[in-house]
């Protein structure tokens, strides 16, 4: 489900490299009680100049996250947007942007096709850009990110906020994992300066 439309020009957005991440325990600090009100949306240390570092160097910095919250019926759609538009403003205050925003509001049982691990947020966001992400980056703290980015082609970067510890601790394969969003914003850009880097 888009919230915002995408920004820049569209020959931009076709060669920019994509950047998706997750929101909880990625950007923002977790909980098992869910984040109900934009109160409780809380940015992890570094996660906001993280993303304004990226977005400085033309990444184009898409979310995308599983808010089944929303199907829950613990959190209002008007939550979610308010709790969207704080942390809309709190990164664009730290000089980053996000070029898209995209959650599922569904329960598990629902059987839809855009909770991760299924892989349909990215093919929202591949609709709405106009061309694939196969090979970009995705950072999630959760088994169910590293799966749906998989399942996406894109690649998978796991970090050890939020649930990221457990995750790794508890992983059946390796995967490249950094301590948090900070840490992936510094080897994507080293990468990116060296020419190596596989977005694109
Ligand atoms: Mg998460
Ligand atoms: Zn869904």
């Amino acid at each position: 489900m888009p919230a915002d439309a995408l920004t820049g020009e569209a020959a931009a957005v076709k060669l920019a490299p994509v950047v998706v991440l997750d929101r909880d325990g990625v950007i923002n600090h977790d909980s098992k009680d869910f984040i109900r009100s934009p109160a409780e949306w809380l940015p992890i240390a570094g996660s906001l100049e993280a993303i304004a570092r990226l977005t400085r160097a033309g990444w184009l910095v898409v979310v995308a996250t599983n808010q089944s919250g929303v199907g829950r019926g613990l959190i209002t759609p008007e939550s979610l947007t308010a709790i969207h538009a704080r942390m809309t403003a709190a990164i664009e205050s730290a000089g980053g942007q996000l070029a898209g925003l995209f959650w599922c509001p569904h329960r598990p049982d629902e059987g839809c096709d855009c909770r991760k691990p299924a892989p349909g947020l990215f093919r929202q966001i591949e609709a709405a850009l106009g061309r694939s992400i196969a090979g970009s980056p995705a950072v999630g703290d959760s088994a169910r990110d590293l799966a749906a980015a998989r399942a996406a082609g894109a690649r998978p970067i796991l970090v050890r906020t939020g649930n990221g510890a457990a995750t790794a601790a508890a992983l059946d394969e390796p995967v490249e994992t950094y301590a948090d969003l900070a840490a992936v914003a510094d080897a994507l850009l080293q990468e990116k300066a060296r020419g190596a880097g596989s977005a694109s």
